[in-house]
Parts: C-alpha cells; sequence; structure tokens
C-alpha cells in the first residue's frame, strides 16, 4: 500500500484517505518509518473500506461548483425537454413549465400550478431512470399523491419502472 508521510509537530499518528484516492499519513516528527508502516497495515482494512467508498461515489457530487452545475444543468435539459414532450403527449397532459434546478437532495418536483421541477443531478443518472422521474411528475399532475392510484397510473406508461426506479439509489 503506498502512502505519503507528512511529518508534522504533533502527537498521534493520523491516516486520512483523500478524495483523488491517496493515503496521506500523519505522523510526528521523528518517529521511525518501520512504526508508521506498522500502524498503516494494522488499519489496512478501513482504508480499503475508504477507497471503497470514495470510489463508488460520483466525485462531482461531492461539492460540484457552479460552473459545473450550469453545465449538468444544460445537459439535463436536453434530455429531459424531449422525455417531457414526448410523454406529456402520450398522457394528454400539458405542463405550464418545466425548469431544470440546482436541487441536490430531489430529483423532480410538481406543483399544483403544473410546473415540473427536475434537478441537474438527472444528468448523472442512465436515461431509463430520468425518463422515470419525468414520468413520475406528469403522472402527479393527474395524482398528487403517492396513492395506489398514483402508482398504477405509473406502471401503466412505465411496466418497469420499480427498476428504473433502483437506478436512482
Ligand atoms: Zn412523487
Amino acid at each position: 500500500m503506498e502512502y505519503q508521510v507528512i511529518y508534522a509537530k504533533r502527537r498521534s499518528v493520523s491516516i486520512r484517505v483523500t478524495k483523488d484516492l491517496k493515503i496521506e499519513v500523519r505522523a510526528p516528527k521523528g518517529l521511525s518509518r518501520d512504526i508508521i508502516d506498522g500502524i498503516v497495515r494494522k488499519h489496512a482494512g478501513w482504508i480499503e473500506k475508504r477507497l471503497k467508498k470514495i470510489q463508488s461515489q460520483p466525485t462531482v457530487l461531492y461539492n460540484p461548483t457552479k460552473e459545473e452545475i450550469n453545465i449538468l444543468k444544460e445537459k439535463t435539459r436536453d434530455i429531459v425537454l424531449p422525455i417531457v414532450e414526448k410523454y406529456a403527449k402520450i398522457m394528454g397532459l400539458e405542463p405550464a413549465k418545466v425548469t431544470i434546478t440546482s436541487a441536490k437532495q430531489v430529483f423532480g418536483s410538481c406543483t399544483s400550478k403544473k410546473h415540473l421541477n427536475f434537478s441537474f443531478r438527472l444528468a448523472l443518472y442512465p436515461y431509463d431512470a430520468t425518463e422515470y422521474v419525468v414520468v413520475h411528475e406528469l403522472c402527479h399532475m393527474r395524482e398528487m399523491n403517492h396513492s395506489k392510484k398514483f402508482w398504477s397510473l405509473v406502471e401503466t406508461y412505465l411496466p418497469d419502472y420499480k427498476e428504473r426506479r433502483r437506478l436512482l439509489k
């Protein structure tokens, strides 16, 4: 396991896994490499876990810059608008407004005024998942709740919606 040692005025040793998958060990000045090696080896399991966790997360979601969000918004708009158009036609609905938002917690929402909102994050997910989110929000124009009736409506248009929904996790 490769790691970088940063000697500092401190009493204890700390290990950190950075977002770009580097291992940084902070150690007191003068501590021998053998001892540090031993400590790192002892924590190999924890380090592996951290590395895997960081690798499995889309880095852009950590803290996207304004610029990144704007790029993703454009991308999302290009993907979402044709889907809205397609399903609104099939379902006989007329959304008043479609907005791509900077929302980080939700993928989409629908207001009582028929405004549909979609998060820029959708650009980071598979097309099938985005299609599900669009149909979900369009169905809210008919059913403003998550009742059985609502879900059977979703299923009418996307029989495999449960699989698609899983892609968002
Ligand atoms: Zn909903």
